[in-house]
């Protein structure tokens, strides 16, 4: 941490400024601090359905190549990707995670002297991967949560950051933690006024979540704006946050840039076919989609019902306000078996950030709440 760390004055200066990345709390830490048994989590908005059958298989018969190292250029992923994508296998960059390629990104186009901007409120891997490489993060100021799309990227404030230094802009559709989302037109338009020399990230980990009007293959753009890249995960609607797989598609040259600087094997044998065969199975996503859906409208029933503001959302989750106490709320909901997500570090201390899980999950943490809310 950046007090009394012995060797912190040895330390590249910038990482100084960095806390670790907090994750949701364990089921099975909750479990061993508390006694509890019956824990639900809804904190790192992973898929409740737990991974598909054929994934499970299929992993089941790699097991004996273990031993081996996996391809490391992950040739039969990126051709099933190619394939189902439409776009060549040589525009496709697999990572251990999307948050892998996101640091890859950071490491080839952001230096020090180079600035990057992203929105107040959008995923933090984005100011991490900034500021390990000494870069100056530029914050734009989000929708106030009186406006439309409250918390959500404003694009008119993104563009208005733009330097001669800009080198990366990184935008979230739809973004965590907000679960706020930008329509295709008004992202499509923002990406074909800038600059070409600025790279733009659009993240989209949640993108299977949206629903059908906001649903575009951007892949396309990347015939006029080959400075785009788009980032994808098999964490989120796959099913697959375990195996640490997620890859971008840009330009031939670009994924030509990132590849330098990926880490040899970055993305393990299992992953690399369980992410194969999760293309395949399209009824699973159909179905993670449906059950998303019907959670999201259970859950913000449930928050009205409560009286809870929150935050209308495209993903897997939904950000729901608590007020001053969220802290405590947090920690009551632990004792109650329920686990969610605070987000103070995002600057949002009276927000708690809540993952769609089974009906029955959705069930417990609304009347775990309900309760909660009576005793603060
Ligand atoms: C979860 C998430 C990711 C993906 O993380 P992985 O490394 O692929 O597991 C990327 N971006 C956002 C906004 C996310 O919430």
């Amino acid at each position: 941490m950046a007090s009394k760390n012995l060797f912190c004055d040895l330390a590249f200066e910038p990482i100084n400024g960095l806390f670790p990345y907090q994750p949701g709390k364990p089921i099975d830490e909750l479990q061993r601090e508390l006694g509890l048994k019956d824990v639900v989590k809804l904190a790192s908005n992973e898929n409740p359905l737990g991974p598909s059958e054929s994934v499970k298989k299929r992993i089941q018969q790699s097991l004996d190549d273990l031993s081996l190292y996996p391809d490391g250029n992950g040739f039969y992923l990126k051709k099933a990707l190619s394939d189902k994508l439409g776009v060549p296998a040589d525009m496709i960059t697999l990572g251990n995670g999307s948050n892998d390629v996101l640091d890859a990104i950071a490491r080839v186009f952001l230096s020090s002297g180079r600035e990057c901007i992203y929105s107040e409120y959008a995923f933090v891997v984005y100011a991490i991967a900034t500021q390990s490489v000494g870069a100056t993060a530029r914050v734009s100021k989000a929708y106030q949560p009186d406006q439309q799309s409250p918390y959500g990227h404003d694009l008119a404030a993104m563009e208005a950051l733009v330097t001669e230094k800009t080198s990366v802009i990184f935008i979230a559709n739809p973004n965590n933690p907000t679960g706020t989302w930008i329509e295709p037109e008004a992202l499509k338009q923002f990406i074909t006024k800038l600059p070409q020399h600025i790279i733009i990230v659009i993240d989209e980990a949640y993108g299977e979540y949206l629903d059908e009007q906001n649903q575009v293959d951007t892949t396309k753009w990347l015939q006029s704006c080959p400075n785009l890249i788009i980032t994808r995960t098999f964490s989120k609607a796959y099913g697959l946050a375990g195996l640490r797989i997620g890859y971008s598609v840009s330009h031939p040259d670009i994924a030509n840039l990132l590849n330098r600087v990926r880490h040899p094997f970055n993305v393990n044998s299992l992953g690399l076919v369980a992410a194969e065969t999760a293309l395949q199975d399209e009824e699973y996503i159909r179905k993670s989609r449906e059950m998303n859906k019907q959670g999201l409208k259970q859950l913000s029933k449930g928050f009205k019902q409560l009286d809870l503001d929150y935050i209308p959302s495209a993903g897997n989750f939904i950000t729901v306000k608590v007020g001053e106490k969220s802290a405590e709320i947090y920690t009551r909901l632990l004792h109650e078996g329920v686990i969610v997500r605070p987000i103070a570090a995002y600057k949002m201390p009276q927000h708690l950030r809540v993952s769609v899980g089974l009906p029955l999950e959705n069930e417990k943490l609304l009347s775990a709440l309900k309760k909660v809310l009576a005793h603060v």
